[in-house]
């Protein structure tokens, strides 16, 4: 078992954390709230005064934080400067592809060996121990990172060098983005024709149309247990982490000229959707808005 540093413990760093902790290893936190640090706490980790704390004297440093700033920042401030050598480096945060490529380049420079394990799966998968891992890196550093891993998720899945675990998780988030969208729509759509909602879920969910954004995500409440609908749309995955996503995306899609007028649309949806006030707002709630409901 090994000792790790966990440095971001938000929705989805908290439970990845604590099921590091049910696999044995002894997790050492930090995040810059303390209920988030407490809440690990009570469920057998330690807590650190600061991120130079949390990385020091461990084997293994994770990463959960928002996106590529914090991530720039806590690895140059904090992580290399304090860490052991021989200390393995995973940043599961979603951020950009340049982002990722330079933080393992000065990690590189130091001597550490540092992968991107951006994760797919959401907080129920956070919780389950289920998350999908895409892993850009040396073949060496995936294997020692492996073990890790398989106490937070289920796949896990070396995609190449340093930076294509990021390449994925765009390419995949800007594929859910798309199908949310497509789900909200046509659940909106079914409303206003007088069908039962219930009734195209059971049909789509074995038809055709079904995607995760459906079967586990459903923006439509009482039909998935797991959707974030029947918690009054609480994230779950915000809609400005969304819009962070999308904007990786079509960044990622200009660097190498692709084309994804999909993409464009749905970061021009989600861009308004939070500028209505609705960046804490789940990223499934956009349904309110194109259904045309009240505030949203
Ligand atoms: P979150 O906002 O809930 O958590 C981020 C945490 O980082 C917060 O608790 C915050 O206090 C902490 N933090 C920020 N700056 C810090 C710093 N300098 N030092 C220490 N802690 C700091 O976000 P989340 O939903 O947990 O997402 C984290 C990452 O995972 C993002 O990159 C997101 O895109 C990605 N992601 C999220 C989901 C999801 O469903 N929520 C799914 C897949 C990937």
């Amino acid at each position: 078992m090994a000792t790790i540093g966990f440095i971001g413990l938000g929705n989805m760093g908290l439970p990845m954390a604590i099921n590091l902790v049910k696999a044995g290893h002894a997790v050492r936190g930090f995040d810059l709230s303390s209920d988030q640090m407490n809440a690990l706490k009570d469920s057998g980790g330690e807590i650190a005064g600061s991120a130079a704390e949390c990385a020091e004297s461990v084997e293994v440093v994770v990463t959960m934080l928002p996106a590529g700033p914090q991530v720039k920042a806590v690895y140059g401030e904090s992580i290399l400067a304090k860490v052991a050598e021989g200390t393995l480096l995973i940043d599961c945060s979603t951020i950009d592809v340049a982002t990722a490529r330079e933080v393992a380049g000065q990690a590189a420079e130091k001597g550490l060996e540092m992968i991107d394990a951006p994760v797919s799966g959401g907080t129920t998968g956070a919780e389950a121990g289920t998350l999908t891992f895409m892993v850009g890196g040396s073949e060496a550093a995936f294997e020692r990172a492996k073990p890790i891993l398989e106490a937070m998720g289920k796949t896990i899945v070396l995609t190449g060098d340093s930076g294509t675990g990021q390449a994925a998780k765009v390419c995949n988030n800007m594929m859910l983005a798309i199908n949310m969208i497509g789900q909200c729509e046509a659940f909106a759509m079914a409303e206003k024709l007088g069908l039962d909602t219930a009734k195209l879920f059971a049909i789509s969910a074995k038809s055709s149309g079904q995607s995760w954004a459906m079967t586990t995500y459903c923006p439509v409440p009482g039909l998935v247990e797991t959707a974030a609908s029947n918690r009054g749309f609480k994230p779950g995955f915000s809609a400005a982490m969304m819009l962070k996503d999308l904007g990786l995306s079509q960044d990622a899609a200009e660097q190498v000229h692709a084309q994804t007028p999909l993409g464009a649309e749905a970061l021009q949806l989600f861009r308004d959707f939070v500028d209505r006030g609705n960046a804490d707002v789940d990223f499934s709630g956009i349904i309110n808005m194109i259904r045309g409901d009240g505030d949203f």
